[in-house]
């Protein structure tokens, strides 16, 4: 194998610490690491957490979030970047800045995490709109079908109503791309995959997907965001990137394994 040292490109994570390791910016940096990408980090928030639910969430001071932003940026160029928990308005709004310190056209991807899975809010209600105005900047935005349903106003937990959600990310909110994951639907988890083309036309494609019956697995959405943004980093193009990896969370699933007293981390090789 050539040396990772000299190949591998960076991928940043924007996103808030889980001390079990199972979700947040611990997960992402585990995820760029199976796929061969050197993980950067800023941390926008602390959660205080074990397997079985999130006690507290302390967001990071939105000046130091920027800060860390533009001095790790006026020095590395992340190949990809995901962002995921964001916390408050304010702690959104220093991301949104931070930005502008990307190189042009450097792909993001969005996981517009609202809540976690025991409903714990991870991102205030008045943060709603800054969300948004990422999501315009964004490669892809992977809402599951409750961020989805609470983005858009539609209620995507059939087919029709995701598909409908995915044309108000695209159309209305300016996202170029979203992936409405259908984990949390009744039935086949399919995901749908919407992206919206120059002449302002959306192409819909399901995504086949299969339940793996592990019990609670805490992450999924993390790793999902973060594996298309590493495969994004190594130049993968969007719809290579989004299947591959959801083929890598699905083996993560069943690989997933129990660490304390509560839901399973996933298995990452
Ligand atoms: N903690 C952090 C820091 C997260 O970013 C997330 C999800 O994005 C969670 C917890 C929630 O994970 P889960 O939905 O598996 O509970």
């Amino acid at each position: 194998m050539s040396d990772p040292a000299v190949t591998s490109p960076t991928a940043l994570s924007i996103a808030g610490s889980d001390p079990t390791g199972g979700a947040g910016l611990q997960a992402d940096l585990q995820v760029f690491r199976a796929h061969g990408v050197h993980g950067a980090g800023v941390v926008t928030a602390i959660t205080v957490q074990d397997t079985q639910r999130v006690h507290r969430s302390l967001p990071a001071f939105p000046n130091v979030v920027l800060e860390q932003l533009r001095v790790l940026l006026r020095d590395v160029a992340p190949a990809a970047v995901k962002i995921g928990m964001l916390a408050t308005d304010d702690v959104a709004r220093s991301v949104l800045l931070g930005l502008d310190a990307l190189a042009p056209g450097t792909p993001i991807v969005l996981d517009p995490v609202l809540a976690a899975s025991d409903g714990t809010a991870l991102l205030e209600r008045r943060a709603w709109g800054t969300l948004c105005e990422i999501a315009q900047r964004a490669a892809l935005v992977t809402p599951n079908v409750a961020e989805a349903g609470a983005l858009t106003g539609r209620d995507a937990s059939t087919r029709a109503g995701a598909e409908e959600a995915a044309r108000v990310f695209a159309l209305e909110l300016g996202a170029r791309a979203v992936l409405v994951k259908g984990g949390h639907r009744d039935g086949a988890p399919d995901d749908l995959l919407a992206v919206r083309g120059d002449d302002g036309t959306v192409a819909l494609e399901w995504l086949p997907g299969e339940r793996i019956d592990a019990g609670p697995v805490h992450g999924t959405g993390c790793a999902l965001s973060s594996a298309v943004a590493a495969r994004l980093a190594r130049g993968e193009p969007l719809r290579d990137a989004v299947a591959g990896a959801r083929a890598f969370v699905a083996r993560a699933i069943a690989a997933a394994r129990p660490i304390g007293r509560g839901a399973r981390v996933l298995g990452l090789g």
